[in-house]
């Protein structure tokens, strides 16, 4: 196993970015490369202790300058309060919030790391922390790495897309449907006539299975009349 990845086994995995990083990984990643490794505050002195054996060095307290610590916990959305504005959506590092446009929004209890980073930016306060037993906090932190990456590649497709969307190719594709769509030239009243002719006709066919021929006639004769 690389040390990278040793040091990685090492962070609590709740994904908080306390320690100046957007992640664990990245955060790891830093101290292979020889980035102080006292800066995971939610890890506390059990987390510098494992590090301390991986990199054979003797810090003895963790830098309290990257934070407060981190409970076992997770948060909980206020539904009745909250007044879908989706800030929290684009905070939370693993994806674990759910909600759509000026809907109510829900935290996913299986995902979230408790991290807080959603808490600061909702407009109405309405996210509360709920506190867990570290058996219950276990599982989304040993996930986490995992979402944390998905949420990554999902930011790049789209940004992939988007880039593709803007192409000059695209751009003129799409001016030339919008010049045909402006010159279209639709007769609504006709349109929406044939269209209930149809249904008309479908219902009397299937309903009361009317001869399909005799209905177009019939249906013929009310138009022309
Ligand atoms: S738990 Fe937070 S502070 Fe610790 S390594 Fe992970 S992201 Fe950094
Ligand atoms: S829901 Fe909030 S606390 Fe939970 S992981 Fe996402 S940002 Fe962190
Ligand atoms: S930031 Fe607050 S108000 Fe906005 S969607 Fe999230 S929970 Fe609701």
């Amino acid at each position: 196993m690389e040390l990278i990845d040793i040091i990685h086994k090492s962070l609590p995995q709740i994904q908080c970015g306390r320690c100046d990083t957007p992640g664990c990984y990245q955060y790891a990643n830093d101290i292979a490369n020889g980035a102080p490794h006292d800066r995971c505050v939610p890890g506390g002195a059990k987390t510098l202790d494992k590090l301390n054996v991986i990199l054979d060095k003797s810090i003895d307290n963790v830098d309290i300058q990257f934070g407060p610590t981190i409970q076992e916990q997770k948060v909980k959305i206020i539904e009745d309060d909250c007044i879908g504005c989706k800030k929290c959506i684009g905070a939370c590092p693993v994806d674990a919030i759910v909600g759509a446009t000026n809907l109510m929004h829900s935290v996913i209890d299986d995902i979230c790391t408790g991290c807080e980073l959603c808490i600061e930016p909702c407009p109405v306060d309405c996210i509360e922390i709920v506190e867990l037993s570290s058996l219950e906090a276990k599982s989304p932190r040993d996930n986490s790495q995992y979402y944390f990456d998905l949420k990554e590649s999902l930011k790049t497709t789209a940004k992939r897309k988007k880039l593709a969307n803007n192409s000059p190719e695209n751009l003129n594709i799409s001016d030339e449907i919008n010049l045909k769509i402006a010159n279209r030239k639709i007769d609504k009243s006709a349109a929406l006539n044939k269209m209930q002719s149809n249904i008309v006709k479908e219902d009397l066919i299937k309903l009361h299975e009317f001869n399909p021929n005799d209905v177009s006639n019939f249906i013929k004769d009310k138009n022309d009349s």
